[in-house]
């Protein structure tokens, strides 16, 4: 292969560099292949298909794709929430194993919507992000975060009949995200208007078969003796977060961060 510095010159095309001078006076490049202009040129003869295209280099591609890992997660809103990965999270907690298995089984093959239920600071959250984050990795797909009561007040701020188009755009994005995580499902002030917006995307999802993780201390399976506190979360969308295409996993740990864990396996998982 030619790098694409070589061809550009034999063809009398001034290369722009932005850091250091011509070509001649910075022979080391810091990749040899395409002489840091990221493209290079296959020697093909003629008519072959690739003969005169540009070839996107590796180095380049590398470049590219962290970039846009980066780009997803702060699209994701997960930036702060970075750390929250399944390596950091300590599946060793009793109580926490089986919906620690089942996020990374939905992470890697997201078939239908994932439910966490747990109490607060049960460590849901975490495993909800960590699933994320892998699917952003896994799939280049981008992942929408929100935790439902700021949803609402974001759909109830951007609610303004003079800007509806806004309002519009946010409700559409959160409806339509390739993968979106619901975070404290339960807690929203539950006004008939925001039951209403919270239903609507749910059931659009549903009918899409779009995936949602779902994170909630509200226990949603019928004939549970706490079952009188689902009355928090509306009836449509409970029927369909208890759908059979739903993972349900239960953490029954106590306030996950307030373990402490012995230094050495922390160490270890970093
Ligand atoms: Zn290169």
């Amino acid at each position: 292969m030619k790098p694409i510095g070589d061809v550009l010159k034999n063809l009398n095309i001034q290369i722009t560099r932005t850091s250091n001078g011509s070509p001649e006076e910075t022979p080391e490049w810091r990749c040899p292949i395409c002489q840091d202009t990221g493209f290079y040129i296959l020697e093909v003869p003629v008519g072959h298909p690739q003969f005169g295209r540009l070839q996107k280099c590796n180095c380049r591609k590398v470049q590219d794709e962290a970039r846009k890992a980066g780009d997803l997660r702060s699209l994701s809103n997960l930036n702060l929430m970075a750390h929250l990965t399944f390596e950091n999270f300590d599946e060793t907690v009793p109580g926490v194993e089986d919906a620690y298995e089942a996020a990374r089984a939905f992470a890697r093959d997201p078939d239908g919507w994932l439910l966490l239920r747990g109490p607060i600071g049960s460590g849901k959250t975490h495993l909800a992000v960590a699933t994320a984050l892998e699917m952003i990795e896994r799939f280049d797909s981008p992942v929408l975060f929100m935790v439902v009561p700021d949803l609402l007040d974001h759909l109830r701020a951007a609610f303004d009949p003079s800007k509806s188009i806004d309002y519009d755009e946010r409700f559409e994005q959160v409806k339509t995200a390739n993968i979106l995580v619901l975070d404290d499902l339960g807690t929203e002030n539950a006004t008939p208007w925001a039951r209403e917006k919270l239903f609507q995307i749910f059931n659009y999802r549903y009918n899409e078969r779009l995936p949602i993780i779902v994170t909630t201390n509200v226990d949603l399976r019928p004939g549970n003796g706490r079952s009188q506190a689902s009355g928090a979360i509306d009836e449509r969308i409970r029927s369909r977060l208890l759908d059979e295409r739903t993972t349900y996993a239960e953490l029954d740990a106590e306030d996950y961060r307030t373990r402490k864990r012995p230094p050495q396996l922390k160490q270890l998982r970093r």
